[in-house]
């Protein structure tokens, strides 16, 4: 395809897009599908001639819109906003149109320092100090691993990068909750320090943060049998329910302590929220840990994939990461960042460039005031679950997510728990919203089964909330019928 070709079919792609966008509300938010549907709809071998462009997006239609779930619909208030603003679409098209190769600072001067750039606009649009320096990753799952990985060699003396597993004797320990993501486990496994050496801390039954006296207790145990406490992942913004671990305490709790572990802070989605000022106070103490995550790329609404990661101490983190082969040696090295040294993949993407063209184009200002609309759409959604009979809010509701159940008067356990499942299925199956079941157990409660509804998708207003409300009445009588 050359350029003219190329310009011709980009406009028509363009305008498929902005139509599909457009009537993403006439379609059923989860993907009416059944399992293997999608790939019969393709030739089990591939194509011998070209096809127009026109022809291809007609198969786009055809084979691949059927099976998308519309995350961008305005009922879709499953796992967690993935917007995709398109403004940053229009900075993703440009990073894959640029083509730029992003291996080391020479490779592409613009891409490193835009990159370096953005992450410093974005540090001061939540409020960090200047102390902190990030890069931009794929996902919080490959943050977390990098962090997990830097604070085993921080434990260790830099020993595991020479010796490998046999190189200690004393099992490194993580501390982290139940609440905590399933991408923190895999993290700790993926970095060697394997199941039994991840302590789950309790939490607090009604917030469910994780106790800092309980991870005190924990690491003392652990330290005086002859184990290194090497990390503490302190979740800000749960997943299940949006619980803050208390980062503030817990680097108190740190500090006390005779070892150094690193404390890596997972803030995904709620790291979002501290776009507002006034929300801030729910990652008190921040300053004081080693990494922090958060995700641009859910309730911002920057397209995946864009997860930003800042560490305090650079050097740290390039002692793990960094190898600096002679082919990619240069002369701008030790005045130029090397991207490569501070993650795992050599070759990155011009991830800021969507980061950056959702700023220009969209402005701050009208990402905050959309944050503040979905914070109080969900304050508005849980005042009527709350004065209504038969209907509780489970959890705090700290942000935009809101755990709910139904409960009938008399119901054993299971018979909730089937009652639950069955309202949800009928609203999620019939496409006309999407909510996400999770067990969410409490000791004082029966049952283990919830609904979770996470406000936020770009295009959600009041009435749309108005509407959901009326559907989970509706299909929870009907469930009883
Ligand atoms: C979404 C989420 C993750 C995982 O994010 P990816 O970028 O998809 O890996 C991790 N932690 C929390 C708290 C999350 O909300």
């Amino acid at each position: 395809m050359d350029p003219e070709e190329f310009r011709a079919a980009g406009h028509a792609l363009i305008d498929w897009i902005a139509d599909h966008r457009l009537a993403a509300d006439q379609r059923p938010v989860l993907a009416q599908v059944e399992p293997g549907e999608i790939r019969a709809g393709f030739p089990t071998s591939p194509p011998d001639t070209p096809i127009s462009f026109d022809a291809l997006t007609a198969l786009l239609e055809e084979r691949v819109v059927p099976g998308l779930t519309e995350v961008q619909h305005p009922m879709h208030f499953g796992w967690f906003p993935s917007n995709a603003s398109l403004a940053s679409v229009l900075g993703d098209i440009a990073s894959g149109g640029l083509g730029n190769l992003g291996i080391s600072w020479e490779s592409s001067p613009a891409l490193t320092e835009v990159e370096e750039v953005m992450c410093d606009w974005m540090r001061q649009l939540v409020g960090l100090s200047d102390r902190w320096h990030g890069t931009i990753h794929d996902t919080a799952s490959t943050t977390c691993l990098v962090a997990l990985l830097v604070a085993r060699e921080r434990a260790t003396g830099l020993e595991q990068n020479s010796g490998g597993l046999q190189a200690v004797d004393s099992p490194l320990m993580v501390y982290t909750t139940a609440e905590a993501h399933s991408s923190v486990a895999k993290a700790a496994l993926l970095a060697g320090y394997g199941w039994d050496n991840i302590r789950t801390v309790d939490i607090d039954p009604q917030t469910r943060a994780m106790v800092p006296a309980s991870l005190e207790a924990a690491m003392a145990e652990d330290l005086s049998a002859g184990r290194i406490p090497s990390a503490v992942v302190a979740s800000v913004g749960t997943t299940g329910t949006t619980a803050f671990d208390p980062v503030d305490a817990i680097a108190d709790v740190v500090e006390r302590s005779t070892s150094t572990p690193w404390i890596h802070v997972d803030a995904a989605m709620a790291g979002t929220a501290m776009l507002l000022p006034e929300c801030r106070e729910l990652w008190h103490g921040v300053e004081r840990a080693d990494s922090i995550t958060w995700n641009p790329h859910k309730w911002m609404g920057t397209i995946l994939d864009c997860s930003l990661f800042y560490v305090r101490n650079g050097t740290e983190l390039e002692s793990v990461m960094s190898t600096n082969p002679s082919y990619l040696q240069s002369t701008a090295d030790g005045a130029v960042t090397q991207y490569r040294d501070w993650g795992i993949p050599l070759g990155r993407r011009f991830r800021s460039l969507k980061l950056w063209f959702q700023l220009e184009l969209e402005g701050i200002e009208a990402i905050q005031t959309r944050i503040r609309r979905d914070l109080d759409n969900a304050r508005w959604l849980e005042g009527e679950i709350e004065s209504e009979d038969g209907w509780s809010v489970i959890a705090p509701v700290a942000l935009q997510t809101i755990c709910v159940r139904h409960v009938p008067p008399g119901f054993t356990s299971e018979q909730l728990d089937d009652h639950t499942l069955r309202w949800v299925r009928a609203i999620n199956d019939s496409g006309a919203a999407y909510l996400t079941p999770a067990r969410i157990e409490t000791p004082d409660r029966l049952g283990s089964w919830a609904v979770r509804i996470s406000v936020g998708v770009e295009n959600t207003e009041r009435h749309h909330l108005v509407a959901l409300w009326k559907l989970m009445r509706e299909a929870a009588t009907s469930s009883l019928s």
